[in-house]
């Protein structure tokens, strides 16, 4: 486990408008983030300073040849069994 990992994973979030709730360290790699995001959309209610949010949603980043990859889970994972 790698705390590193995991403050990369929330400053990255954070860089792009989302909101970093939570952070698990993933088995076999990465970790598991649970942010609000935003979609990018310009006409979105999440668009803009103080816009909402989407989520709270669990991803799952890592990292593969050099970029991180990113895919959304379930609504409930179980990072540690
Ligand atoms: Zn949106």
């Amino acid at each position: 486990m790698s705390t590193k990992t995991i403050d990369e994973a929330q400053e990255r979030a954070e860089k792009k408008g989302a909101e970093v709730l939570e952070v698990e360290p993933a088995r076999g790699g990465g970790s598991y983030v649970l942010q609000k995001l935003k979609c990018g959309k310009p006409s979105c209610r999440c668009a803009g300073p103080g816009g909402e949010l989407h989520g709270p949603h669990w991803y799952h980043n890592w990292k593969m040849d050099r970029k991180t990859k990113r895919i959304k889970q379930c609504s409930t994972i179980d990072a540690k069994s």
